[in-house]
């Protein structure tokens, strides 16, 4: 991977993309900016052939057929499995997420196949989790509590291979019954978080460029992005 530029390939705009998702690729893009890091992102349409040479891939959430044919197309196409390979960073939200496991729960609650990147298989749960959820993230990882909005039928649990990505202070997250948010296995990491996550949670987003450029990043001036996550905390979970 190139260290003074990086390659965004933003998964198929027209079947995951809901809650704004796609802000996640503009505040990467921002964030790199700023600290004079150029970004190309590549938008990727589900009938193009998913180029193996991204740094940051992003798969947003989507509804259950969308996210189906989404599934078969990945499957077939292979390579996302490629850049998992090379160890690029893979960022995946509700659908998406559910779509890198092994298997997740299709329109009839039925178990299709995942691509099987993330040690996780999700099913239909019991009912829809919708709403504000926020939760404290694995302490390796650095990064302070955070907060997203959630909207899925679909539970997960985490295999052995992959580890929690977050604890669960309000909201579903992976309904699971261990209170677990989110699950990540190296630079592949899930969660249920809309908001966009990246946009709500600044520190999530150079986590993702802190992987892609294997060092360490110069510190920014608190901007909006903290300003929205403090206020999407306090009405949560009021300090
Ligand atoms: N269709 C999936 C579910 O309901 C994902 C929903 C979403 O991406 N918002 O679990």
């Amino acid at each position: 991977m190139s260290s003074d530029h990086i390659k965004i390939v933003w998964i198929y705009p027209d079947l995951l993309s809901t809650y704004g998702d796609q802000g996640n690729t503009l505040v990467l893009e921002r964030r790199a900016a700023l600290r004079g890091i150029p970004t190309e992102t590549v938008h990727l349409r589900s009938d193009e052939p998913v180029p193996q040479d991204g740094d940051i891939y992003l798969l947003g959430g989507g509804e259950d057929r969308p996210q189906i044919l989404a599934a078969q197309r990945l499957r077939n196409d292979g390579g996302l499995h490629a850049a998992a390979r090379r160890n690029a960073v893979i960022f995946a939200v509700c659908a998406g997420y559910q779509i890198m496991g092994h298997e997740f729960g299709g329109d009839e609650g039925q178990p299709l196949p995942g691509l099987g990147l993330l040690d996780i298989r999700s099913y239909r749960g019991q009912q829809r989790a919708v709403g504000e959820v926020v939760s404290d993230v694995a302490a390796e990882l650095q990064v302070p509590r955070v907060t997203g909005f959630e909207n899925h039928m679909g539970a997960t649990t985490i295999g052995p291979n992959a580890r929690p990505f977050s604890k669960v202070v309000s909201g579903v997250g992976n309904g699971d019954g261990q209170g677990f948010e989110g699950a990540y296995q190296g630079h592949i990491l899930g969660t249920y978080m809309h908001g966009p996550a990246l946009v709500r949670n600044p520190a999530l987003a150079d986590l993702l460029l802190t992987w892609a450029l294997g060092r360490q990043l110069q510190p920014l001036e608190p901007s909006w992005s903290e300003r929205l996550r403090d206020e999407r905390l306090n009405a949560v979970v009021p300090s």
